[in-house]
C-alpha cells in the first residue's frame, strides 16, 4: 500500500501533530531522522516521546538549563516538561505529576534524573538539591542490577515526591517504592547479577571495614558467583562504593547506621555460604558447621546454634506442646534463603526510611509538591512469572490513568458542553484490569484464594483460573499450567510455577523468632516489623505469627498501586514514554518494528490524532467574558457572557476553526490563546 508522504519541509518536526499525514511509515521516518541528529526527544502532543541515545548527547548541563529556565529555547526535551509543571505548580497551586513510562532499558531512571537535575537547579540554592539527588545513588546500588537487557535495570518502582516553598525552593522530599524483586539476591538467570551494592562492598570496602564484616571477594559468595557474572563492562564497582559513601554522608545517615547496613549485607553474603549435608534416607539435614555459619551468626548478633535451629528444623505446635522436626534438603534450602531475601527487603525499605527522615518534610515549607514516577515497565520474556504477572499488572493500572487523562476526560467534556466532536478510538483496557480485580472472580482473588489452601499447587491454581475465567475475553487457558493475558501492550503467556509460594511469600515463625532473639539492632527491628505486618495486630510477638495469616503479596501490591493511582489522580499529569531504539543496548542503531510496536502499544498515535483535531484550552463564557471583554471597541446590546466572548472572537478575526462554543465553555485550538493575549498586550 502506498502512504502518502509529507513534504520534505516537515522533515524532522519536534511535534508530530504537526505532520500532514499521520501513518506509521511517516512517524517512525520522523523519529528516526531526528534520532540520527541526537535529537532524541518528541512531541507527540502533550506527551513526550524519549528515544534512549544509548550514548552521550549534548543536551544537558548547565547552558541548556539556563535556556528552558529563560525560555530562550523550546526544542521538546525532559527540562521542558520539567519547567512546566514547576510552573503550572506555581501558577495553579496544583500538585504535579510526570510519570515516565516504558519497557526495560528504555531510559526511565535516567529520564527521572534528568528532570530532577532540572527541578534542583530552579528550586536550588536552599542546600536540600543536592541531598535529593543523592538520594538516586543510594537507591540504585541498593535496587538496581545487571539484567539480559540493561545493565542498571532498576528492580523496584519508584515515585519521588518532592516538596516546593511558596516562592519555588526545594525545600525536602518523600520517597515511596514498589515491589522489589527479592528473589534476585538468592537466584537468578545466568549472566545477570545480584543487587549492585553487594559487589560495591566486596570491592570497595576499606581494610578496617572488610576486617569488621569478614568480608572477601565477591566470587567467595554462592549468592554472587551463581550467575557467573561479576563485573560490568565499563563500571568500577570499588569507585561506585567510594559514591555510595559520600551519598550516605551527604543524606546524613550516620556512620553507626552505615555500618549497621554493610553488616546486614555481609550478613547475608555469608547466609548464602551456609551449606547443609543429608543425614538420613529421607533426605534430612544437618548444617555444616563452617566459616559461613559462623561468620552469619556472628553479623547477626546470635549463636551458630541458633542459627542452626532456624535453619534446620520447625516448630510444629501440637495443641499445647510443640514438636520439633527436622527439614529436608529443599526445606532448609529455602528456610536458608527466605531469611536472606527478607532481610534484603527489609534492609531496602529500612534505607527509604532512613533517607526520608533525613528528608524529613517535618519542616513547614512543605508547600506543594511535583512526584516523579519511574516503574518498571511492561515486560514479556520467553518465560514469564509471578514478577512479570505484578509488573504488568501495574502498568495495566498505569496505562487506564493515561488513557483517562488524553482520551476521556478530555471527549467526555466535548461530549457534555455539545460540541462538534466525532470521537478518537483508543485501546480501553478496563476489561483486562477488570480481569485482574473482579470479585470473587478475578486474577487476583482467585490467585489469593488458592494460597489459602495448603494442598493447592501452581497446577490446581491454572486450572482453576481456566475454569473460572474461560469466558473472558482478555484470558485464555493453555497447557501444562500456563495461562495467557491479552494486554494492552500484547500477549503475553505466565507460567504458573512458583505462584501460589511467592504469593504467600512465607517467613517461618522459628525464622522471625531468630531475628527477634539477635543482639543486633536491626534484625530485631526487622522482626518487629513482619510481626507488625501480619494480620494479627493485636498480640505482639511472634508466637502469634502463623505464616498464612499475612496479607498475600498481590492484595498488598494492589493496595499500594491504588494508594498510587488516587495520589496521582490529586495531580496535574505530565507524561514521558521513553523508547528503547533497538535491542541491543547499542548506540545509532534504530530498529523501526521494535519501535513501532512500542509506539502502538501505549497509544501514541491516537494521542496525536487526538490532539490534532482536538481543543486543549477551555475556558467558561465567564471567565472569558471577564478577561478579554474590556478589548471590545463597540458596546454590544447583550451584557451576558456568551454574547460579549463571541463579540470579542469576532473582533479579533479569530478564523471560526478555531474555536467552538459549548453550552458552557469555549473550546480552542493550540495557540489561540496566545493570539488573544498578543491583542491584550498590545492594548
Ligand atoms: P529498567 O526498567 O530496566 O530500569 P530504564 O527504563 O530505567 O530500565 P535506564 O536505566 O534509565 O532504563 O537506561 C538504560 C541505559 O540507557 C542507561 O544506563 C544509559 O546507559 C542509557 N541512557 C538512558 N537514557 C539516556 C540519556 N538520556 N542519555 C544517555 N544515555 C542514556
Ligand atoms: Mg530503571
Amino acid at each position: 500500500m502506498l502512504l502518502p508522504a509529507n513534504p520534505d519541509v516537515l522533515d524532522g518536526v519536534d511535534d508530530l501533530i504537526q505532520m500532514s499525514y499521520l501513518n506509521e511509515p511517516s512517524v517512525l521516518y520522523n523519529l528516526q531522522l531526528r534520532y540520527s541528529r541526537d535529537l532524541i526527544y518528541t512531541k507527540a502532543g502533550p506527551v513526550l516521546i524519549a528515544v534512549n541515545p544509548l550514548k552521550e548527547v549534548p543536551l544537558y548541563g548547565k547552558t541548556s538549563i539556563m535556556q528552558y529556565k529563560k525560555k530562550t529555547k523550546d526544542d521538546p526535551h525532559v527540562y521542558a516538561v520539567a519547567d512546566l509543571a514547576f510552573n503550572e505548580m506555581l501558577r495553579d497551586c496544583i500538585n504535579q505529576s510526570i510519570i515516565i513510562s516504558g519497557e526495560s532499558g528504555a531510559g526511565k531512571t535516567e529520564t527521572a534524573k534528568i528532570a530532577m537535575q532540572y527541578l534542583a537547579a530552579l528550586g536550588g540554592a536552599s542546600g536540600m538539591e543536592s541531598e535529593v539527588l543523592q538520594t538516586n545513588v543510594i537507591l540504585e546500588a541498593l535496587g538496581n542490577a545487571k539484567t539480559s537487557r540493561n545493565d542498571n535495570s532498576s528492580r523496584f518502582g519508584k515515585l519521588i515526591e518532592i516538596y516546593f516553598s511558596e516562592t519555588g525552593k526545594m525545600c525536602g522530599a518523600k520517597i515511596q517504592t514498589f515491589l522489589l524483586e527479592k528473589s534476585r539476591v538468592v537466584q537468578r538467570a545466568q549472566g545477570e547479577r545480584s543487587y549492585h551494592i553487594f559487589y560495591q562492598l566486596c570491592s570497595g570496602a576499606p581494610p578496617f571495614l572488610k576486617k569488621k564484616l569478614f568480608l572477601k571477594s565477591a566470587n567467595d559468595y554462592n549468592y554472587l558467583k551463581q550467575s557467573n557474572c561479576l563485573r560490568i563492562d565499563g563500571v568500577n564497582d570499588s569507585n561506585k562504593f567510594t559514591a555510595l559513601v559520600d551519598a550516605l554522608d551527604t543524606i546524613q545517615i550516620s556512620k553507626e547506621d552505615q555500618m549497621k547496613l554493610f553488616s546486614m549485607l555481609a550478613a547475608v553474603l555469608w547466609m548464602g555460604n551456609i551449606s547443609f549435608s543429608v543425614i538420613d534416607t529421607e533426605n534430612h539435614v544437618e548444617v555444616v558447621s563452617n566459616e559461613g555459619l559462623a561468620t552469619a551468626a556472628k553479623l547477626l548478633g546470635c549463636t551458630s546454634n541458633q542459627l542452626v535451629t532456624a535453619m534446620s528444623t520447625r516448630k510444629i505446635r501440637a495443641g499445647n506442646d510443640s514438636i520439633i522436626k527436622k527439614l529436608t534438603l529443599p526445606q532448609a534450602i529455602d528456610a536458608r534463603d527466605a531469611l536472606a531475601k527478607s532481610i534484603y527487603a527489609h534492609l531496602f525499605d529500612w534505607v527509604v526510611e532512613q533517607i526520608n527522615h533525613s528528608l524529613g518534610t517535618g519542616r513547614q515549607c512543605t508547600w506543594r509538591s511535583i512526584s516523579i514516577l519511574d516503574i518498571y515497565g511492561f515486560e514479556c520474556f520467553n518465560k514469564n512469572g509471578f514478577e512479570q504477572f505484578c509488573i504488568n499488572y501495574a502498568n495495566e493500572r498505569l496505562q487506564q490513568h493515561f488513557n483517562r487523562h488524553l482520551f476521556k476526560l478530555q471527549q467526555e467534556e466535548y461530549l457534555e458542553d455539545g460540541i462538534d466532536w466525532a470521537p478518537v478510538e483508543f485501546v480501553d483496557n478496563t476489561d483486562c484490569l477488570s480481569l485482574f480485580e473482579k470479585k470473587p472472580l478475578g486474577l487476583l482473588s482467585l490467585l489469593d484464594e488458592e494460597s489459602t489452601f495448603p494442598k493447592a499447587t501452581d497446577l490446581s491454581f491454572a486450572n482453576k483460573l481456566k475454569q473460572q475465567l474461560s469466558g473472558n475475553s482478555c484470558f485464555k487457558g493453555e497447557q501444562e499450567g500456563t495461562f495467557k493475558i491479552c494486554h494492552y501492550a500484547g500477549e503475553v503467556t505466565y507460567d504458573t510455577s512458583g505462584f501460589l509460594e511467592k504469593n504467600r511469600d512465607p517467613l517461618h515463625s522459628d525464622s522471625i523468632q531468630l531475628l527477634s532473639s539477635c543482639k543486633c539492632e536491626l534484625p530485631k527491628h526487622f522482626a518487629s516489623v513482619m510481626v507488625a505486618d501480619s494480620q494479627n495486630k493485636s498480640s505482639q510477638s511472634w508466637h502469634s505469627v502463623v505464616d498464612t495469616q499475612k496479607q498475600s503479596v498481590v492484595t498488598k501490591f494492589k493496595v499500594q498501586l491504588f494508594k498510587l493511582m488516587q495520589q496521582l489522580e490529586s495531580t496535574t499529569p505530565h507524561f514521558i514514554r521513553c523508547i528503547q531504539p533497538n535491542g541491543k543496548q547499542c548506540p545509532r542503531l534504530f530498529e523501526h518494528d521494535l519501535v513501532l510496536h512500542q509506539l502502538k502499544c501505549c497509544g501514541v498515535l491516537e494521542v496525536v490524532r487526538i490532539s490534532r483535531t482536538g481543543y486543549p484550552t477551555r475556558m467558561t463564557h465567564h471567565q472569558f467574558a471577564e478577561r478579554y471583554g474590556f478589548l471590545l471597541l463597540r458596546s454590544i446590546a447583550s451584557q451576558d457572557p456568551l454574547s460579549v466572548s463571541i463579540a470579542v472572537l469576532q473582533q479579533l478575526n479569530i478564523p471560526p476553526e478555531m474555536y467552538q462554543v459549548g453550552y458552557t465553555k469555549l473550546f480552542f485550538r493550540t495557540g489561540q490563546i496566545a493570539a488573544l493575549e498578543n491583542a491584550k498586550r498590545k492594548m
